[in-house]
């Protein structure tokens, strides 16, 4: 597996750093009685959602969120069909959607849309890895983003290549040879 990686990205111990950062930065952002929904995109942000959960010292919830885009070819289409939607009633409560990547920015911008139909107290979102070159709606912003990086397709900590190299400790690049 790790020989099929040409470069790390983003070492296992910056994300560590990085991911206990951002705990202590959504802490202090929502008064102490909170309680969050704390909604994982799956299935790559479960990695990022089970480290950053426990670096948040308030009272979450989990929930779980499976959707995918139309795309043409590689590019995503901004319109975005639910696979599995949420099992709880966010009506009135404080929700902070988790994802692995912004990209396009497409998927999330739709979530943000569908989910604040339902009327929430609050949502946020939280990335691990933002590409800021790629995105094509400027309408859509997540308030925490933990590292922005190149346009360059990138694998571990919970991101795919053909529902692969998931389970890498670290974000990296795949030599050329692993996409044959
Ligand atoms: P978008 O922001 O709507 O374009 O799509 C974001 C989604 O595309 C992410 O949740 C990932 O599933 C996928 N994605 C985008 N870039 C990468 C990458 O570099 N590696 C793995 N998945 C990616």
């Amino acid at each position: 597996m790790h020989n099929e990686v040409e470069k790390i990205l983003i070492s296992q111990e910056e994300i560590e750093k990085r991911v206990q950062e951002l705990g202590q930065q959504i802490t202090q952002d929502y008064p102490e009685d909170t309680e969050l929904v704390m909604v994982c995109i799956l299935r790559g942000a479960v990695v990022f959602m089970a480290d950053l959960a426990r670096q948040i010292q308030r009272q979450v919830t989990f929930d779980f969120m499976d959707v995918s885009s139309y795309g043409m070819g590689t590019t995503s289409s901004g319109v975005v069909r639910i696979l599995k939607d949420l099992e709880e009633n966010i009506a009135d409560r404080h929700v902070l959607i988790v994802e692995d990547i912004i990209d396009t920015g497409l998927t999330l911008k739709y979530v943000v849309e569908v989910l604040n139909t339902r009327r929430p107290a609050s949502i946020r979102v939280v990335t691990l890895l933002d590409k800021p070159e790629r995105r094509v709606t400027k309408e859509f912003k997540a308030q925490y983003n933990g590292f922005e990086i190149p346009d360059q397709f990138v694998v571990g900590y919970g991101l795919d290549y053909a529902q692969k190299f998931r389970n890498l400790p670290y974000i990296g690049v795949l030599k050329p040879s692993a996409y044959s």
